[in-house]
């Protein structure tokens, strides 16, 4: 299926190609023609599919542009209306459709005057209350969009939300997204939509299979070590690193800044231009490693995020699934890792029946593994590189007091010396270990309160005592198999 199958107006067509969009995703092929044919719907799909263009794109293929308000679209936060506001603004310009994008932190006297200049405006539920109740903005929206409900809910912005729609036109097209559908949304869906069709993108489809799932099982003590190995490891070109809490990502930021990574951290309590600035120097690569609490990324969309961390796991199944949908978008493969510690494996069988899908567990890797992994790259690094005059140069300079091997040799000393990778070598329970944990967890979960509780003894007992198994061994293939006995 192409986007030309779709009958939209020329100029939203020449926004898609120019934007590089080839084939509709899944929600966008069943979502587009339902709006384009004035239903109201209620869509679900998972983060990352394209929730945006399905709504946007039908929408501003019908908007008029004639300078009044067409349409509205609320969003849970700052982020997310300025993200979904530059996602509009692309596919809509060369229709001369212009966005205002409202939200609260700000004057109020400039957003007004953009609204005043406007056909769409995606806006924050607090502020967009604030304009209409004060009588500062009067709006008749043809389109009402609620993008992220859940979101929206989750974040208390009900009552907002109701008061909201008191002020809008009753004949109007009204389109809920949202990656969840708790019973509150069909709720409010029944209150605030008209007749509507309802599309959801099916379990499988749903979990975007691009994102491979791995956990690891350390103790409490050794979070920060095992996040730092990781992060050594793995290399990631652009990774995010979810807590819970704000303190931590202060602990954190300073924590791997102190490693010499480049690190920012984003939180609720951050100035809006602050906030702005570090989202900014993330997406342009100036910050390889963002820090974050849930709140602070909601919706975040920042392309190319390889790898997504949870230094915690999270209290439940749907802030999972969000988290990790930074990574692995737009068709892009990406990797989510979860530190767990063995009392919070329970939690991680729970997310996997909820989000269907099975979570890998591995050893993190030794000190050994790490330099190996460099030496690797390192080999490819140096045979992929095309010899300089400068370079020629130098090595000619040096030949006059020094033999060619040595210095070849001084040479690979130079570039390996600050290659040491810190921390103890085993990080992290082993493979055997974990199984026994998990077999355990869920004997205690089944019959809680019988005796068969101690039945393994303490875990502690397999502490010096580690195998490397070879079930659950996936993406790498050379590792001795018993290293850790
Ligand atoms: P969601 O709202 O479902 O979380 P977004 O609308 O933010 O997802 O889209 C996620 C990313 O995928 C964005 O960078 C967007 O530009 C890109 N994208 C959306 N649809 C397509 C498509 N059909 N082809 C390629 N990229 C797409
Ligand atoms: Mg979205």
């Amino acid at each position: 299926m192409k986007f030309s199958d779709f009958n939209l107006k020329d100029t939203i067509q020449a926004a898609i190609i120019e934007a590089g969009f080839t084939e509709p995703s899944p929600i966008q092929r069943d979502a587009i023609p339902l709006v384009l044919k004035g239903h109201d719907m209620v869509a679900q799909a998972q983060t990352g599919t394209g929730k945006t263009a399905a709504f946007g794109l039908p929408i501003m293929s019908m908007m008029k542009a004639n300078g009044n308000i067409e349409s509205l679209v609320i969003v849970p936060t700052r982020e997310l209306a300025i993200q979904v506001s530059d996602e509009l603004f692309r596919f809509g310009k060369l229709s001369g459709i212009k966005t205002a994008t409202v939200y609260g932190g700000t004057p109020y006297g400039k957003q007004i005057e953009r609204i005043r200049q406007a056909s769409i405006v995606v806006a924050t539920p607090g502020r967009l209350q604030d304009l209409l109740m004060s009588g500062k903005i009067k709006i008749t929206p043809r389109f009402v969009v609620l993008d992220e409900a859940d979101e929206m809910l989750d974040m208390g912005f009900l009552d907002e939300i109701k008061k909201i729609f008191t002020y809008l036109p009753k004949e109007r097209q009204t389109l809920l997204f949202s990656a969840t559908m708790p019973n509150a949304i069909r709720k409010l869906a029944e209150q605030i939509l008209k007749n509507p069709k309802t599309v959801s993108i099916t379990k499988s489809e749903k979990t975007n299979t691009k994102i491979t799932q791995l956990y690891y099982v350390v103790q409490e003590r050794e979070r920060d070590d095992a996040l730092v190995r990781l992060i050594d490891y793995k290399n990631p070109k652009k990774c995010i690193i979810f807590c819970r809490m704000k303190k931590e990502v202060d602990r954190l930021v300073a924590h791997l800044t102190a490693q010499g990574f480049k690190v920012s951290g984003l939180h609720g309590d951050m100035e809006q231009k602050q906030r702005e600035i570090t989202i900014r120097a993330f997406k342009q690569g100036g910050i390889d490693i963002f820090i974050a609490t849930d709140v602070a990324s909601r919706g975040l969309d920042v392309n190319d995020v390889t790898h997504v961390f949870n230094y915690h796991i999270p209290f439940d199944s749907e802030s999972y699934v969000h988290r990790i949908g930074r990574t692995g978008r737009g068709g892009k493969s990406g990797e989510a890792i979860t530190l767990v510690s063995p009392n919070e494996l329970r939690t991680i069988k729970r997310i996997e029946k909820d989000v269907g899908t099975k979570m890998i567990t591995q050893v993190i890797p030794t000190r050994m593994e790490v330099q190996n992994n460099r030496k690797d790259a390192l080999i490819h690094k140096i045979t992929q590189t095309k010899i300089t005059d400068k370079a020629v140069e130098l090595v000619k300079t040096l030949q006059h007091d020094i033999d060619i091997v040595t210095i070849a040799h001084l040479l690979a000393a130079v570039i390996q010396s600050e290659d040491s990778v810190k921390g103890k070598d085993n990080i992290g329970l082993g493979l055997e270990e974990i199984e026994l944990l998990i077999e355990r967890a869920m004997q205690n979960h089944k019959n809680s309160g019988s005796g068969r509780n101690h039945r393994r003894g303490s875990g502690g007992r397999y502490r010096n005592n580690r195998f490397g198994g070879n079930h659950h061994r996936h993406h790498r293939g050379n590792r001795s198999k018993n290293r850790r006995i």
